[in-house]
């Protein structure tokens, strides 16, 4: 194969380009699964949810079981207050997620878009390059010397 960044001919894929060292991917097996933009939705909302209502009830149990007393430290409200910065914080994140949500379902479906926009790997686009068809490097050489000293018509 070809290496992508400086054209290299003749190499094996899955090893390093010989002259710039670039990581050569093999194009012909299928790309590693990446899981879909529903699934990061999903484990965002579960997970948003969570911390939710984690942190309120610490925040409750901080204030209920250890706050306003005469030996409570600062540090109790400064916690529980975080706690409820983190609550807080997380109702956005998950308002925004949902929102997102319905956003991605009123998406068009990638079955309905037309194929030029599908990428298509280029490995399946070309061939692999011919050699036999190629032109000894003589014969360009003579050429562009034959080209230099025909003269050229005058403008
Ligand atoms: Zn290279």
């Amino acid at each position: 194969m070809f290496c992508p960044r400086c054209g290299n001919a003749d190499q094996l894929p899955e090893t390093y380009c010989r002259q710039c060292g670039l990581y050569l991917l093999d194009f012909s097996k299928p790309l590693k699964r990446v899981s879909p933009p529903e699934e990061h939705l999903k484990a965002n909302t579960v997970l948003s949810v969570m911390t939710i209502i984690t942190s309120f009830t610490l925040s409750f149990l901080l204030f209920l079981i250890l706050g306003f007393r005469s030996f409570t430290h600062p540090l109790i409200y400064v916690t529980a207050g975080i706690l409820l910065a983190i609550g807080g914080w997380h109702i956005q994140t998950l308002i925004r997620t949902i929102m997102l949500k319905k956003q991605w379902k009123r998406r068009i479906p990638l079955s309905e878009t037309p194929t030029a926009f599908k990428s298509t790997p280029t490995a399946k686009l070309l061939d692999q390059a011919n050699f036999a068809d190629a032109i000894p490097l003589s014969v360009t050489e003579h050429t562009t010397r034959h080209l230099s000293e025909t003269p050229q018509p005058k403008r």
